[in-house]
């Protein structure tokens, strides 16, 4: 059943998120409703990541909701013809890589990465090359043409895991220099990690939103916010793309899914009146939605402007879009076939090392 506008601006108030004034309800509310019209006439799944703003998240179901390999599995499930992937490019074209068969659109192809934009097939071939014979292991936030290049994905969930599953005692771990050198430590005495900027002539990439974080600014959190370290009902939570000082300053570091499942698990056992996450702002944001029982401080300047260019505005024309059977190409993930193919295998391959768990 189609809800009314009434119906659809009632529903985005009972959310009680605290991100969300009326004025800002008021304004968007058509666009919304208008969305959602659309979605449920033609079928169309819709993914949301959480970094996007709380109206553009709640376009989607909670099943539809996540990070971006979970939301990729779950475009590989639909059987939607239509897929709208609301994150950003790397994510719109795994989720295309997993389900070659359905259309998978995003709101502006332009959403990029710095992690993603800044390493390419070139420079994966280049640090292969100084090291022949090591697997290349490469972490999900990259493109297609990158990722048919290496042995292995990785998430920052999985990656001490199936780093540990690679033979031989050494690997070579590409883009991201912040996680290569958190999993560096992690695998300290098990395996040595290679990565771009060691004298091999690559210079690799950091995520320019976690890496805003300071050690100073999380003792300044701590203090500000009165978050000590222990505290038994107040945590610090740092994403795994933060600087190693960063991590070990934190009371729980890992991915965003890891991070709001321990949220969710102290929430249910009543023992989290207080967080911080060092991450994008609108996580927070969207985590406040979902535990309103819990305190958090936000950091609203630290939001990622490629999640940003994904609003509701650029959303709607798509579905008006199908529902006109018009072309769409602007928004369409197109891959080559041979590039689809050879960036399944490392999915593939670390999906089944993370099964063999
Ligand atoms: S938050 Fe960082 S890793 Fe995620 S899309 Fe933005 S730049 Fe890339």
């Amino acid at each position: 059943m189609t809800l009314t506008l009434d119906e659809v601006r009632d529903a985005i108030v009972a959310r009680e998120n605290p991100t969300l004034t009326m004025a800002e309800v008021e304004l968007h509310a058509t666009t919304v409703h208008r969305i959602l019209e659309l979605k449920q006439q033609h079928g169309v799944v819709i993914l949301g990541h959480n970094y996007m703003e709380p109206l553009v998240y709640g376009l989607s179901e909670k099943i539809e909701q996540g990070d971006s390999l979970g939301l990729s599995r779950s475009a590989a499930e639909t059987e939607a013809e239509f897929i709208i992937f609301n994150g950003v490019r790397f994510m719109a074209e795994t989720a295309k890589i997993l389900s070659p068969e359905k259309r998978v659109l995003i709101a502006d192809r332009e959403a990029g990465c710095s992690l993603a934009d800044n390493f390419g097939a070139t420079e994966v071939r280049q640090i292969r090359a100084a090291h022949p014979g090591v697997p290349v292991m490469i972490y999900v936030n990259s493109y297609a043409e990158a990722k048919a290049e290496c042995d292995v994905c990785c998430t920052s969930a999985n990656a001490a895991h199936i780093a540990m599953a690679l033979p031989g005692d050494e690997l070579i771990f590409v883009p991201d220099l912040f996680f290569a050198q958190n999993l560096e430590e992690e695998l300290q005495g098990h395996k040595r990690v290679i990565y771009p900027g060691q004298g091999n002539g690559g210079h690799g990439a950091v995520c320019e939103v976690h890496e805003q974080f300071t050690l100073d600014d999380i003792r300044a959190v701590r203090n500000g916010f009165d978050i000590p370290p222990g505290h038994p009902t107040r945590r610090l939570y740092v994403h795994w793309e933060c600087r190693p000082e960063v991590l070990r300053e934190a009371d729980f570091y890992g991915s965003t899914t890891q991070i709001s499942n321990d949220i969710a698990q102290h929430v249910a056992a009543g023992s989290l009146e207080r967080a911080f996450i060092a991450s994008e702002c609108e996580l927070t944001s969207n985590l406040m939605e979902e535990f309103p029982t819990v305190q958090f401080w936000t950091a609203c300047s630290v939001r990622c402007s490629h999640m940003a260019r994904i609003t509701l505005e650029k959303i709607l024309p798509i579905l008006e879009a199908i529902d006109a059977g018009d072309d769409l190409q602007q928004w369409e993930v197109d891959l080559p076939p041979k590039v689809i193919e050879a960036a399944a295998a490392p999915i593939q391959r670390m999906m089944e090392l993370s099964a063999a768990s």
